[in-house]
């Protein structure tokens, strides 16, 4: 059977050349000609030899998804449903807006895998559980299907599942986008969204420490959240704040705590309390608040309160925007799509 081309890093390709009695340079040419010029087959690379270009043809193969479906939004989103070759489903969303100076950027929403163990109760990817994680070529190929139409400028791993479990997967994914060699997104420019888990958090800011750190708390009250969150009632807000504190202190980034407000669950003045409580002390953090999109089947509602909210943290000088929910005219919060398509 063939295998994906994109698991490979560059000295992983390095290698598998020298064990074909390929020169390394080879592993650059071709590495340069999936990742930069997009080439789609193996027989396009015209800088490799035919008999060269045979042998890649039949042990791997770039690119694998079937476009099942595409929902363009009223906002300029675009919503892309893939079907990978085990028939598992996986969304992908393109997003066009303005950055914090009025600056238009091309985002990219990524999912790291299908389902999500963490199950919590506003999300639709966790009404599935997890059905597998997905694997670094499948998290690239994402990437490279809309990147070969528009250029990217910004990742963000928010999409469906939890980055951080998936870790090995996701982290060499990464290094492989940012790669000078060949697609070169600079870290900086990707985003990790968790729902908190602090012992990966700690090794990310070790290992990978230039990329940007979302955090979804939520509830800054421990009960809350083990309610809304409840895969993370191992982890607790205490030990989660000391790793926030670990990463902001260590790479001087600031972090964002996303917080997405439902109504009459999270959004009274004594949760604007706890969330005052739990970033007290806490350096480098700004809280995006998001307009919660309802996900059919799920019980919570559209607070309407957020103004109330906003002005409450900033007022205790807290760091805030309100950020609207991007495309929710094509079901655009995570794992919509592929749960109809299932269904
Ligand atoms: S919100 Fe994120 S972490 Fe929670 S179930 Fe959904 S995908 Fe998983």
């Amino acid at each position: 059977m063939k295998k994906d081309i994109k698991n490979l890093n560059l000295d992983e390709l390095k290698e598998y050349f020298s064990t074909i009695n390929e020169p390394a340079y080879r592993a650059n040419e071709l590495f340069h000609a999936i990742y930069r010029e997009k080439k789609e087959s193996f027989h396009d690379i015209t800088t490799l030899p035919k008999p060269l270009r045979k042998t890649l043809t039949n042990t791997f193969y770039i690119y694998a998804f079937r476009l099942v479906s595409k929902y363009e939004s009223k906002d300029g989103s675009i919503k892309y449903l893939f079907q990978l070759p085990d028939k598992s489903l996986v969304e992908t969303v393109f997003m066009h807006e303005s950055n914090q100076y009025g600056k238009m950027r091309n985002t990219l929403c990524i999912s790291s895998s299908i389902g999500c163990p963490l199950r919590c109760k506003f999300c639709a990817t966790g009404q599935m559980g997890l059905i597998r994680n997905l694997a670094t070529g499948e998290i690239i190929e994402q990437f490279l299907q809309i990147d070969k139409i528009t250029k990217i400028n910004n990742v963000v791993f928010m999409g469906m599942g939890e980055p951080l479990l998936n870790y090995e997967s996701v982290k060499k994914a990464i290094e492989i986008i940012s790669d000078k060699n060949g697609r070169a997104l600079g870290k900086r420019k990707i985003v990790i969204s968790t729902a908190g888990i602090p012992g990966k958090i700690y090794q990310l800011t070790d290992q990978i420490s230039s990329i940007r750190l979302a955090i979804s708390l939520h509830a800054g009250e421990q009960r809350k959240r083990d309610f809304l969150m409840p895969g993370l009632k191992e982890h607790p807000l205490t030990e989660l704040r000391k790793a926030i504190n670990y990463y902001t202190r260590k790479t001087g980034n600031t972090i964002t705590i996303e917080y997405l407000l439902l109504k009459e669950i999270n959004d009274t003045i004594s949760d604007v309390q706890s969330l005052v409580d739990f970033l007290k002390r806490l350096k480098f953090v700004k809280v995006n608040l998001i307009r919660y999109n309802p996900v059919p089947h799920v019980k919570f509602k559209v607070s309407k309160k957020e103004n109330m909210f906003l002005r409450s943290l900033q007022k205790n000088g807290v760091r805030a925007t309100l950020r609207k929910s991007k495309g929710p005219d094509i079901s655009a919060a995570c794992g919509q799509l592929a749960t109809k398509s299932r269904k």
